[in-house]
């Protein structure tokens, strides 16, 4: 399988989350082997960030990386879209210290890769696979790790509120599902949590535009749900996301219970500390060279999610 990236720079402004501030993305083609890779952009110059472990500082309201200079907070959805489009090297540019929380989705980061299309790169692909089973489990939720050709996850969550309870689902994560099935699903939070921060200064981007937001006994959008478990959805989606800080795409097959950033984080730094005894680097195969009268196929297009035409403001 080859590396790829994007075949155009692509462009987007939206509100930050923390902030409630506007902010400026830009997504440009990377040489192979680069990974992904962020440019935050200040007005002290540019500093360089490619996403690690060790390198999430935050965990509370969303995912934070930090270098010990910049940080940039908000990633997980538009990491979730990079690696569930299997894009393996892209730079991302920032002027802010946060992404765009665009609609509380991943959706407007896929319409906008999509919109840039994808490019198969010389080199194959490299990934982290895992080799043998792991339990990580803390305060009662768990990430389970098998090996796997692939990226599966198995997902549970339980809360105790009327709409939601227990809700799971379990799929092989390839790009076209991604998109159809996780990408459009929102992030969400309780009212008296959104209350709450918004009392503190925090959040002060968040609001019905770019979250569900639940009261004691339902949802306060007026549109209401995309799927009827987009709850558990939005967190395969972010556990897409928080696994894609480990560089390279991981390789496993995942049964997660309740898990959220902080715990999607600890077993990633638990799995790096423990590299030696369930992880190996391995590169794909690259398909046999096909003749030249019947040349390579070219990736499958990602469709783009109905609805979405417009809605990312791109600059
Ligand atoms: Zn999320």
């Amino acid at each position: 399988m080859h590396q790829t990236t994007i075949r155009n720079t692509v462009r987007c402004t939206g509100i930050g989350l923390h902030s409630g501030k506007q902010v400026e993305m830009v997504l440009r083609p990377a040489p192979e082997d680069t990974g992904i890779l962020f440019a935050l952009r200040s007005g002290s110059g540019t500093s360089f960030l490619s996403p690690k472990p060790r390198l999430v500082v935050d965990t509370g309201l969303a995912t934070s990386l930090g270098n010990g200079h910049d940080h940039i907070a908000t990633v997980e959805h538009l990491l979730a879209s990079v690696r569930g489009l299997g894009i393996d090297n892209i730079r991302i540019e920032v002027q802010g210290r946060e992404l765009p929380i665009m609609d509380g989705s991943a959706a407007s980061f896929v319409y906008l890769l999509n919109q840039a299309g994808l490019r198969r790169q010389n080199k194959a692909r490299k990934v982290l696979a895992i080799t043998k089973p792991i339990v990580f489990e803390r305060d009662g939720k768990f990430i389970k790790a098998t090996p796997h050709d692939g990226f599966a996850v198995d997902y549970t969550i339980q809360f105790a509120h009327p709409l939601i309870g227990r809700q799971n689902l379990s799929m092989e994560v390839t790009p076209d599902l991604f998109s159809t099935d996780l990408a459009k699903a929102r992030t969400f939070g309780f009212l008296r949590e959104v209350e709450y921060m918004h009392a503190n200064g925090l959040a002060l981007g968040g609001n019905l535009d770019n979250a569900v937001v639940l009261d004691e006994f339902g949802v306060l959008n007026t549109d209401g749900l995309r799927y009827p478990d987009e709850f558990v959805r939005h967190k395969l989606l972010d556990f897409v996301g928080d696994m894609a800080v480990m560089g390279l795409p991981l390789q496993g097959r995942f049964e997660v219970f309740a898990s959220g950033h902080a715990l999607n984080n600890s077993f990633l730094r638990y799995l790096e500390d423990n590299a030696a005894e369930y992880l190996e680097e391995r590169t794909l195969e690259l398909p046999v060279v096909a003749p030249a009268v019947s040349p390579a196929k070219a990736p499958a297009k990602q469709p783009v999610p109905a609805g979405l035409r417009g809605q990312p403001a791109m600059a």
